[in-house]
């Protein structure tokens, strides 16, 4: 599967710039790059009224995290702790990072 490169990764943390949860941190907790979504970690919850089933007898309310935009997120820098845009940068070993546009900062390990 040809994987389509989104400007945020697993385990990022970012904020949300667009919605009901505007404005809040969260870390990325999985990427539907096809999709251009993303899902953070306790941000953009939905309540889902859920039938019984085999593994939840008592069926009821869940909540889960609904994907978001990936358009609607930005990286939360670890360098000047700011949501940042990121740009691609060629090391010198030929592998590529992003950078925070801000700080300039490299924000890949
Ligand atoms: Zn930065």
């Amino acid at each position: 599967m040809a994987s389509k490169k989104l400007h945020v990764k697993k385990n990022d943390m970012v904020m949300i710039i667009a919605g009901k949860d505007k404005g809040k941190t969260g870390k990325v907790m999985r990427v539907l790059a096809d999709k251009g979504r993303v899902v953070v970690e306790s941000l953009n919850v939905v309540k889902r009224h859920s039938r019984p089933t085999r593994a939840n007898a008592e069926g009821g309310i869940i909540e889960k995290e609904a994907p978001l935009a990936a358009s609607n997120v930005l990286l939360l820098c670890g360098a000047c702790n700011k949501p940042t845009r990121t740009g691609i940068r060629i090391l010198d070993d030929g592998s590529k990072a992003r950078f925070c546009k801000k700080c300039n900062e490299i924000v890949d390990k």
